[in-house]
């Protein structure tokens, strides 16, 4: 696809409120890559308020055939928000409200720019809990989890973004807004196409906001760290763990290798014997995270 770098950005600009929308160098800078190595400037960069002027930026770029490139924190590591083909950034970081957290139906309406951790921290507050775990959580936003599926160690008992999103509101390529979805942990019935959306790194369109599921917040959490002398000790101690009928919320095995780089780079004498390490946590009511924990002491 090719269009005019010439193009008078000032209709769009017009159309949008003040801040909207730059071609200021040092903001072109900042929205030209991510966490990886690869670097493109775009030729405008619209931080939108709302969906609406999402709707104006992508009803324009389709109508002057201008490559957008949605963008969350920039803190993806596979190049997905590079605009590798110029055209416009569109940063959703200033849509950054949570909108609802609603305790008994266990939902959150949130808009795409807030950050991870902020919003996990807003719903422990409120003895809720919201499992996917991206290492990344203290700098990524949930519109970008979204796009990217992400997912951490937690995946294990709790899946990645996509078990909890439940509903979207996205603005197809076109400018038209499109609402998928609903507000219910039950919602069987037709296509499932938000679920289409999540890991789709904006290629279907941008999210403008999201339904989250929720869950109660664990009343405890706990962590054993066991060596091994061998990688098989170490593995045959995940089939013990599984074979007990226990699920940790995340299990972490380490080899020699990467024992030997922690060491290196800690200093650490901890694990000086170990040639495999196994990290197991485990979470739920107090009563069975201290009998799981006792039994696991046991068993491995
Ligand atoms: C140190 C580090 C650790 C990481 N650990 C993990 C990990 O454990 N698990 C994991 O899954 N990932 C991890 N990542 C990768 C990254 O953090 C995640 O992919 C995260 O979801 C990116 O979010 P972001 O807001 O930074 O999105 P961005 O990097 O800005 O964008 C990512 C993609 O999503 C698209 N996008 C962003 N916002 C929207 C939107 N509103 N609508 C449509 N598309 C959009 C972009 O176009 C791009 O394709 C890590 C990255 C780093 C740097």
């Amino acid at each position: 696809m090719s269009y005019s770098t010439s193009l008078d950005f000032s209709i769009l600009q017009n159309q949008l409120t003040e801040g909207e929308f730059t071609t200021d160098p040092q903001e072109l800078g900042r929205c030209s890559g991510d966490k990886w190595h690869a670097v493109h400037q775009p030729d405008a960069v619209a931080l939108p308020h709302n969906e609406e002027s999402v709707c104006k930026i992508l009803r324009f770029a389709n109508t002057h055939k201008i490559p957008v490139t949605p963008r969350g924190a920039g803190y993806g590591y596979v190049g997905g928000c590079v605009p590798v083909r110029g055209g416009i950034v569109l940063s959703v970081e200033r849509m950054n409200q949570v909108l609802e957290i609603h305790k008994t139906d266990f939902v959150a309406r949130i808009q795409p720019g807030v950050n991870t951790k902020v919003f996990q921290e807003m719903v422990e507050k409120e003895n809720l809990f919201y499992p996917p775990d991206p290492a990344s959580r203290a700098d990524c936003s949930l519109g970008g989890n979204i796009a990217t599926n992400a997912g951490g160690p937690r995946c294990l008992k709790y899946g990645v973004t996509r078990d909890y999103v439940l509903g979207l509101s996205v603005v197809l390529a076109s400018g038209e807004l499109v609402k998928l979805g609903s507000r219910t942990h039950k919602n069987k019935t037709g296509f499932d196409l938000h679920r289409l959306f999540v890991g789709s790194e904006g290629l279907l369109g941008i999210v403008t906001e999201a339904t989250l599921k929720l869950l109660p917040l664990p009343q405890d959490r706990a962590c054993l760290s066991v060596g091994f002398n061998d990688s098989r000790a170490a593995t045959d101690a995940i089939t013990t763990i599984f074979e007990a009928g226990i699920l940790p919320c995340a299990l972490e095995i380490a080899d020699e290798f990467t024992i030997a780089a922690a060491q290196k780079r800690t200093g650490s004498e901890k694990l000086r014997d170990c040639r495999a390490h196994l990290i197991v946590e485990l979470d739920g009511a107090k009563s069975s995270v201290q009998s799981e924990i006792a039994e696991l002491e046991e068993k491995l």
